[in-house]
């Protein structure tokens, strides 16, 4: 290894960094020859070039063959805008204002960069659009340096409704010197307590409230908060990371709209873009500190790649976004209600289960989100954990979350929803079997060992699912 051990890394994932690196590139002996594992330094650097090609070469078949992608914080490209990607503007420079650049032979990126922002602003309904911004978790610190000098207070959602770290202290905003409060919630809408909301706004006097999370489950009361940000004097932030395909696609109603001072998403969820992020204000003062902010601020040049895939990922959604929106939700709803049918709860509050394009599965049965994420991918179902308001379970995520996204971009229907549900109950079922459903035991993870029935059962079902798989070849609403 060249690098040194990270003390500060946990012992299971430095194991894991050492065994990649020796595996790949030796063990740092310049002596020992040309291929394999204990090469090293001698290793030949064309033998890595190869090596990194077929990593990425077995990522993709795992995503566009051998499993579906549940994960609503993931989503496949337009092919087009995906071969944008790998254009040569993404080594290209781009500062400057359009008109005036610093640099020369820009005529064509300024192009780009403005039918970008003028699709965001048109698609999203708002006045102003910045698009150099690199990822959702920059567009929220964009966001707080607009709003919040350090030493402020923010109020923002706790993890159990699916806030963000970004907004917390481990993230953007505490690292930007931000105190963060959680909101009060009231877990039977699975949304804020807006009268407790409203008191606590009077006693820590936030400069900035925050909505929006990584599980939303039914629409905000964006209206209802802004009206206590104005009572306290605060801004206003939305954060669509997630939720900005409803948005997009008028499933529900624009944050902005409501009143909402600034929206921020990343650009690779639902809305199946380019890794990017997106800011979005109808608010002219803090549209001009965000200008300031993106530069000479936080970036000198910004990925023209992106920005050119996220137009074009914009231009589908300007065309098609409604029906792709509408088929998302239609989809998630179904799904949901067929996996209660087969004995797996989704969570619930008094609103039902989901009017998005994402759920929350209770993951108690399963030996916790983690592990049971771990059970599904060994049947070919890409997922993650994520925090419910419900009880903890020690040592794992309490939720499992599911969405709808790349399923429905791959083609699937709203007739598929019941096959895929039985074909996840069993997978959990057979996990669970395997030993994982106490709580507390976390070595049972990954469903039994070689050869035990629940294995096999895996086994079975992921033939199942990377044959149906295979029958989804398309990206579907494109422009
Ligand atoms: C994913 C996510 C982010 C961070 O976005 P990146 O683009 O990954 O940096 C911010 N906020 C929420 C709610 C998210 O889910």
């Amino acid at each position: 290894m060249f690098q040194s051990p990270q003390a500060w890394v946990p012992a299971e994932s430095r194991a894991r960094i050492e065994e990649i690196a020796r595996t790949h590139l030796g063990e740092g002996d310049p002596t020992a020859g040309d291929h394999g594992p204990e090469t090293s330094a001698a290793t030949p650097m064309a033998a890595v070039v190869d090596r990194i090609e077929d990593l990425v070469a077995a990522s993709d078949r795992l995503h566009d063959e051998e499993t579906f992608n549940l994960n609503p914080a993931s989503n496949v490209l337009n092919p087009r805008a995906a071969a944008l990607l790998s254009s040569g503007t993404g080594s290209r420079t781009s500062l400057g204002y359009p008109g005036d650049k610093y640099e020369m032979g820009l005529e064509h990126i300024e192009q780009i960069e403005v039918i970008t922002a003028e699709l965001a602003a048109r698609l999203f309904h708002a006045s102003f659009a910045e698009v150099r911004v690199p990822s959702g978790a920059m567009a929220n610190l964009y966001a707080f340096m607009a709003t919040c000098a350090p030493g402020d207070t923010i109020i923002a959602s706790p993890a159990t409704i699916g806030g963000h770290v970004t907004h917390h202290a481990a993230g953007a905003a505490g690292l930007y010197g931000l105190r963060t409060v959680d909101a009060p919630v009231d877990v039977a809408a699975y949304s804020y307590d807006l009268d407790a909301l409203a008191a606590l706004a009077r006693e820590v006097r936030p400069r900035l409230i925050t909505m929006g999370g990584s599980l939303n489950l039914f629409e905000h009361p964006v209206a209802k908060v802004r009206e206590i940000a104005d009572e306290v004097g605060a801004h206003l932030l939305f954060d669509a990371a997630h939720v900005c395909g409803m948005i997009a696609g008028k499933q529900w109603a624009n944050p902005l709209d409501e009143g909402a001072h600034l929206m921020s998403m990343s650009t690779y969820k639902s809305l199946g873009g380019p890794t990017h992020g997106l800011l979005l204000s109808n608010d002219a003062a803090l549209s001009e500190r965000i200008d300031a902010i993106a530069f000479p601020g936080l970036t000198a040049n910004f990925d023209v790649s992106a920005v050119a895939a996220l137009g074009v990922t914009l231009a589908d959604w300007i065309e098609t976004g409604e029906d792709y929106a509408a088929r998302m939700r239609a989809c998630a709803a179904v799904l949901a209600r067929s996996l209660a049918e087969a004995g797996v709860q989704p969570f619930e509050c008094e609103r039902g289960f989901t009017d998005s394009h994402q759920f929350g599965l209770l993951a108690a049965p399963f030996g916790g989100g983690t592990t049971a994420a771990r059970v599904l991918e060994r049947a070919g179902f890409l997922t993650s954990g994520i925090g419910l308001p419900v009880p903890e379970i020690p040592g794992d995520q309490n939720g499992i979350r599911i969405g709808t996204p790349e399923i429905v971009r791959r083609g699937m229907e709203v007739a598929d929803m019941p096959r895929l549900a039985s074909l996840i109950a069993r997978a959990l079922t057979a996990g669970g079997d395997s030993g994982a459903k106490s709580a507390g035991d976390a070595e049972a993870g990954v469903a039994g060992t070689a050869g035990t029935p629940a294995e096999a059962t895996l086994d079975e079902i992921a033939a199942e699912v990377s044959a149906w798989r295979r029958e989804f070849t398309e990206v579907r609403f494109t422009a």
